[in-house]
């Protein structure tokens, strides 16, 4: 096996919030086990830790805007230097800026890895408020529930791992999910393109279950992985 074969496999997840990144994400790593990164989940727990980084980002992630590019990519090397980052990441909402692609491309380059796939989660903005402004997550294991789509069979239990906390993003409402939509279109749906014409793009229709969206990305990991 040569040295293109081995290094780490790299994808991006792309997609409207609501669009499913996080969900398939966490089954992709289970499955293939590459490790979810979500430039999303550190930036909340640099927010909750209180860090410089948290507190400059706060405000911004509130409003539903993007927080600045400096403070993400900061984040981002320091998670992708850890070690078990070795069979490969799904990236989960990043990059999000033409900029953080630039300096994402760079990053890769410096350990002769690239971007291998990165598939556009293709959906309908409207039913992404819904999605957005009524689900919530078990405090516990991170499974996802929701007031219309998916409540736990047993109410107030999670199915997966039986904690009875549950909770909420504070920018999961509607007013903030159309910023964060907004934001999406004018930012990061120009960066299909950009995978585009780097022959990596692949699109999936992510109005489906999440069992066919799965479906699909697990062909496209399977393919990146061997
Ligand atoms: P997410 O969990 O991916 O929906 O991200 C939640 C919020 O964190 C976004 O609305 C942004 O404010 C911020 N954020 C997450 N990832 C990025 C990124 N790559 N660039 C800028 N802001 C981000």
């Amino acid at each position: 096996m040569d040295a293109v074969e081995t290094r780490p496999a790299v994808l991006i997840l792309l997609g409207p919030p609501g669009a499913g990144k996080g969900t398939q994400a966490r089954m992709l790593e289970e499955e293939f086990g590459l490790v979810q990164l979500s430039t999303g989940d550190l930036l909340r727990a640099a927010v909750a830790m209180g860090t410089p980084a948290g507190l400059a980002a706060k405000a911004v992630m509130e409003a539903g805007g993007l927080v600045s590019d400096e403070i993400v990519l900061a984040i981002l090397k320091d998670r992708m230097a850890e070690p078990d980052v070795t069979k490969g990441v799904i990236l989960d909402g990043f990059p999000r800026t033409a900029g953080q692609a630039a300096a994402l491309d760079g990053l890769l380059a410096e350990s002769g890895q690239r971007v291998d796939a990165a598939v556009s989660l293709e959906v309908d903005d409207e039913a992404m408020i819904a999605r957005v402004a009524g689900r919530y997550t078990c405090a516990d294991c991170g499974e996802g529930y929701h007031d219309d789509f998916k409540q736990p069979v047993h109410a107030g239990v999670c199915d997966k791992c039986g904690g009875t906390a549950f909770k909420r993003r504070a920018d999961d409402t509607a007013e903030t999910a159309r910023a964060r939509l907004e934001a999406y279109h004018a930012q990061t749906a120009p960066l299909i393109d950009h995978y585009d014409h780097l022959g990596v793009l692949a699109r999936v229709d992510a109005m489906g279950s999440i069992a066919d969206v799965r479906a699909a990305l697990g062909g496209i990991v399977a393919a990146i992985t061997v």
